[in-house]
């Protein structure tokens, strides 16, 4: 079985699916109908202040719900959408669609709630980027505050693209946070010369940190990090009270994961957050 790393169709094309799909191109096909097909969704997870325990933000998580193969994992299918472009126009709907969301929840509400969105790399190289952020802004009337965009280490190696897209972005005053921090190429240089808000503590750091010491102080060192470069930390997935306890012991007030909630739809998040 071929199997190249980093290779988003090797890895999306199982033994198990042979019968179903002969070649990448008719995935690829299947995920260019998906957005007109209404088959992509997105799922919200809470995001909780670890002193409060209020939940006023969240992230947004895409999901593809095909009829013919049912469920399809993000890390399945977002590989081959950078692979292809396709990430453009799916980008583009996550965008929109997170907008919309922002704007429903800010009605229906009696509080502020904060969506987080995860930028592909690939979508910095898309030079509309910018005005299509600001253009869904005003098209659905929020607050730029309330938007908040994930972007990777990936996407700050290439500064000719990234820098003026994130200024612009600062400059309409949406958030802007580092996902998975520490696990890319990382370069303490880009803290320096971007406008971050947020770093996101990856969860492969936080899994073990009762029982890996050097997980432990790779944790508490971001987290001391952050904190002196004025930014907001958030540790992603937490799964237990013994984990949540030694981040708030460590300063941390802000987490995510299935200790608190799995990415939910959008209707059960109205009914178990917004107030
Ligand atoms: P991410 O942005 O780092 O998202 C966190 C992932 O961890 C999500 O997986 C989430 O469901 C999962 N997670 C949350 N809490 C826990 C926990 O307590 N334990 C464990 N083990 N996992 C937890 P998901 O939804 O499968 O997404 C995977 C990745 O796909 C995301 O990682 C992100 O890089 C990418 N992705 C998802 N949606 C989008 C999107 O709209 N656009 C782009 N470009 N990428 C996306
Ligand atoms: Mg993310
Ligand atoms: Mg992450
Ligand atoms: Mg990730």
């Amino acid at each position: 079985r071929v199997k190249e790393k980093g290779k988003a169709h090797f890895q999306f094309y199982r033994s198990d699916m042979n019968s179903i799909f002969k070649n990448v191109v008719e995935l690829e096909t299947l995920l260019r109908k998906a957005i007109e097909r209404e088959e992509l969704s997105l799922h919200y997870q809470p995001q909780v202040d670890l002193t409060t325990r209020k939940i006023n933000s969240f992230e947004a998580l895409l999901r593809w719900n095909n009829t013919t193969i049912g469920n399809i994992p993000p890390s399945d299918f977002i590989p081959l959408a950078e692979d292809t472009g396709l990430i453009i126009p799916i980008g583009n709907w996550v965008i929109d669609t997170a907008c919309k969301q922002i704007r429903d929840w800010s009605e229906k509400g009696t509080e502020e709630y904060r969506i987080a969105i995860n930028i592909s790399p690939k979508q910095f190289q898309q030079h509309s980027l910018l005005s299509i952020i600001q253009q869904s802004i005003e098209k659905h009337c929020i607050k730029p505050n309330l938007l908040e965009i994930e972007i990777t280490e990936g996407a700050m190696q290439d500064t000719k693209d990234t820098a003026p897209i994130l200024s612009g972005l600062k400059e309409l005053g949406v958030s802007i946070s580092v996902d998975d921090f520490g696990t890319g190429y990382s370069s303490l240089n880009y803290l320096k010369k971007f406008p971050i808000d947020v770093l996101k503590i990856d969860q492969s750091f936080v899994r073990d940190i009762l029982s890996n010491e050097k997980d432990a102080a790779i944790t508490t060192t971001i987290i001391h990090l952050g904190k002196s470069l004025g930014m907001e930390v958030i540790a992603e997935g937490v799964e237990t009270e013994e984990q949540a306890k030694f981040l708030r012991t460590a300063n941390c007030f802000k987490a995510q994961g299935f200790l608190y909630s799995k990415p939910l739809p959008a209707k059960e998040i109205e009914k178990n957050y917004i107030r």
